[in-house]
């Protein structure tokens, strides 16, 4: 039982419900019946009569839709958001890597770590897929900061042993048992409200040895994995340049056996048409960051191309590539970047990302008997956020 009982609610707003890419319901009044931390239904008759007892919500002129997932987001990067400029490589050089290493002292971190999870809700995220630093401690932090702010959150701690400022480099062999024991800890704690991701950052800082290890970890444990896939062209030819054995970047990750349905790449911008086959192939998911990418001049992704190839498609803050945690603005830049309608990016950031997760049967719309993630927008803000029917 939820902690909100059987408790049962209306809450009557405008709510806009993403069915498909290019299909989401609009019910103006609907009526949104919540029990406990379910989804009952959504009607656009009025549900009174037949739930005399149930507490009713008028929300007037508001609008309701389902929690945002955001599917690409770096949480010691919450201080440096909207800092600094350049390409891809310079930033991470002067900007971020500096701000990252602090994550070893654990009072900052479990600092920072309280701050973004209450900054991420109130831009009405309810699920966040997030890379820690390379820290294990930081990294246990950031789950205790997001289980006491009660949202979904895919976390883990950032993997780099090779090509990396000295104090963010770690042993192979260390990396992968800090990993290990995060992974043993948080994986499906909180009745499955946190999950453990594999996080090796990009093929630049990472090894052979590193990633072959993290895709026999994805197979013979069915982990998630995420990591950062041909953002920037300097980055791309640096890459193709330390793995001159392989055919192209995506074919390093393929290679290493990370590329499964349970792995998100983040930005897949400059891809060859066989790259892109590779990730369709393999059902891996696609975090689409475009504010990230418009910020930082990494270029466009090709939606269409990669929408066309079948890639599940979800949105990504990429913070603080990107300068803003709000998803509203990421759906916006959406918009402009694939040419797509708000519909449509409105998918992407609810049921795409659910989907990204294999979440679509407990979150990412208001089918009956989902879980009760939902956003209550005023005007364009968000103005409250729900995870499982309580309010965060
Ligand atoms: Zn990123």
């Amino acid at each position: 039982m939820s902690t909100t009982g059987d408790l049962r609610r209306i809450f009557k707003a405008c709510v806009i419900n993403p069915i498909a890419a290019d299909r989401v319901d609009r019910y103006d009044p609907g009526y949104l019946v919540v029990t406990g931390s379910r989804i009952e239904r959504l009607s656009r008759d009025d549900p009174r009569p037949a739930f005399p007892s149930a507490g009713f919500i008028d929300l007037g002129n508001k609008t309701i839709v389902p929690g945002f997932v955001d599917t690409h987001i770096h949480l010691p990067q919450f201080r440096i958001m909207g800092v600094g400029s350049g390409d891809l490589l310079s930033w991470l050089n002067t900007y971020t890597y500096p701000e990252e290493a602090r994550f070893a002292n654990p009072e900052y971190a479990a600092k920072v770590a309280a701050e973004f999870f209450d900054a991420v809700a109130a831009n009405g995220t309810t699920t966040a897929v997030v890379y820690s630093s390379i820290h294990e401690e930081a990294t246990d932090l950031a789950f205790s900061a997001a289980r006491t702010k009660g949202i979904r959150a895919f976390i883990g701690k950032v993997m780099m042993d090779r090509n990396s400022p000295e104090a963010l480099l770690e042993d192979t062999q260390a990396s992968i048992a800090r990993s290990l024991r995060l992974f043993e800890k948080w994986d499906g704690a909180e009745g499955g409200r946190l999950r453990y991701i594999f996080t090796p950052r990009f093929a630049g800082s990472c090894s052979t040895e590193l990633m072959k290890r993290v895709g026999k970890i994805a197979r013979d444990r069915n982990a998630f994995v995420q990591s950062h896939l041909s953002e920037n062209i300097d980055e791309v030819n640096w890459v193709r340049r330390l793995f001159p054995e392989c055919a192209s970047y995506t074919a390093i990750y393929d290679s290493a056996g990370m590329l499964t349905k349970r792995c998100i790449m983040a930005h897949c911008i400059h891809l060859s048409s066989d790259e892109i086959a590779t990730l369709s192939r393999s059902e891996v998911n696609v975090a689409f960051c475009p504010y990230s990418n418009r910020t930082l001049h990494s270029g466009t992704m090709r939606y269409q191309k990669l929408r066309d190839a079948g890639l599940n498609i979800s949105l990504g803050t990429d913070v603080a590539g990107g300068p803003s945690l709000a998803m509203l603005e990421q759906m916006q830049e959406a918009t402009a970047a694939a040419n797509i309608s708000w519909s449509e990016a409105l998918y992407l950031a609810t049921l795409g990302g659910a989907q990204a997760l294999g979440l679509s049967d407990q979150i990412g719309n208001f089918e009956s008997g989902k879980d009760a993630d939902f956003v209550v927008v005023d005007q364009s803000s968000v103005w409250e956020v729900y995870v499982g029917g309580r309010l965060v």
